[in-house]
């Protein structure tokens, strides 16, 4: 007997395997790459909502777990994925210089929206009105962490590269048994897979897929992330992203003409320079309706758990999450209701309840 398996190795199966590292449990993990959102991400993380100057649900606290989580996966897997790098917002009005100014000053978002307008210096970027800076940001190589986290679970005998076949779960009061490894939870983190999870399906995840260009410009340099109605990465060298759309009827991860277009539109209202175009990449980022986790225990189950409904903010937010729900299932601490999947229990279909077989 195991203590866990963990479905899905993306953002939050890292971060939950984490927590079981830190307290010594047993874990195995299925994977079977069908989901490609924590590959293929922006990897971003801001504290702010650039489109209306809020601040990001719970910010605070996950911003204080960030730095110290990433450091740890640095230093165990030996790879550099933390760059702390500024997000400059492009003006594109003097109505929106002023929301900005505004913002600022209020006390919840006054640590992360710096008040001193940044005039545009870089002769390759067109940016009249100068930039707004967030304070607290950078990006995560989110594509260098789940790979190097695959060959780290691989060398420990960990992973198991296949699809999880829902039908062949055995659940019982005590335990969960599929095929030969019997152990004492099961956490489902499939991201946008969650949509074939017959345990978990009625959950109102919708999915909105982004796509990304991965571009080469020669002669720009950039030591921030812009943001205007796209934004660019700098990655390093003469590297830059280029991302991203939000789509809501496909559901694929194949990238699109029309999406590759709308991203050559927004990158050329601020870009002089000329670019090459490297990759161009998709996923679909496991989103919820009300915009919070999918965090908790199944409503019938209770050796049944999910991490999931990340969104477009899964480098924040997954650390947090998965200790809210380890510390849930294992010492008892009730969850913040506004992620806890309790909140969509009247969603869990009547004829179920009751019954041992789904
Ligand atoms: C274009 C784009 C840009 C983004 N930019 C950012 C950004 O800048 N900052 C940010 O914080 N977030 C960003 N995101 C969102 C971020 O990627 C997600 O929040 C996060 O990756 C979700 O992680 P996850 O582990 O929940 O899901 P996933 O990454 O989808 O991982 C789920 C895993 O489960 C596996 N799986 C599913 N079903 C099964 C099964 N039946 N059997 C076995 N394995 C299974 C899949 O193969 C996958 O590996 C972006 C997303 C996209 C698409």
């Amino acid at each position: 007997m195991i203590d866990y398996i963990i479905i899905g190795v993306g953002l939050g199966g890292i971060a939950f395997c984490e927590q079981l590292e830190e307290n010594n449990k047993s874990y195995i993990v299925f994977d079977d790459n069908s989901q490609q959102s924590s590959n293929v991400a922006g990897g971003m993380y801001n504290p702010v909502t650039l489109k209306r100057f809020t601040g990001v649900w719970r910010s605070q606290e996950q911003l204080a777990m960030l730095t110290p989580y990433y450091k740890k996966l640095e230093n165990k897997l030996s790879i550099k994925i933390d760059y702390k790098t500024p997000v400059l917002r492009r003006f594109v009005s003097v109505e929106e210089q002023n929301m900005w100014f505004e913002a600022s000053d209020k006390p919840l978002l006054q640590p992360f929206l710096s008040d001193k307008l940044i005039k545009n210096t870089n002769p390759n970027i067109d940016a009249p009105l100068g930039f707004g800076e967030v304070l607290g940001t950078g990006r995560v190589d989110t594509d260098l962490l789940q790979l190097s986290y695959i060959n780290y679970l691989k060398e420990n005998d960990n992973l198991v590269q296949e699809r999880f076949n829902y039908d062949e779960l055995v659940v019982n009061d005590d335990y969960v048994a599929y095929r030969d490894i019997k152990a004492k939870h099961i956490i489902f983190c499939e991201g946008f897979g969650l949509s074939k999870n017959k345990y978990f399906n009625y959950l109102p995840l919708v999915g909105t897929k982004g796509e990304l260009l991965d571009i080469e410009v020669e002669d720009l340099e950039l030591d921030f992330i812009l943001k205007s109605g796209v934004f660019i990465i700098p990655l390093g060298g003469n590297k830059f992203k280029v991302g991203a759309t939000n789509k809501w009827k496909d559901k694929t991860n194949t990238p699109t003409q029309e999406s590759k277009e709308e991203l050559e539109e927004g990158l050329q209202k601020f870009l002089k320079s000329t670019y090459k175009i490297v990759d161009h990449l998709a996923g679909v980022r496991p989103t919820v309706t009300d915009r919070r986790p999918l965090i908790g225990t199944h409503p019938q189950y209770e050796r049944l758990h999910i991490l999931n409904g990340l969104g477009s903010r899964g480098v924040m937010i997954s650390p947090y999450a998965a200790k809210k729900l380890f510390d849930s299932i294992e010492k008892n601490i009730p969850l913040e209701k506004e992620m806890d999947i309790v909140r969509y229990k009247k969603k869990y279909p009547t004829k179920y309840v009751g019954k041992k077989d789904i």
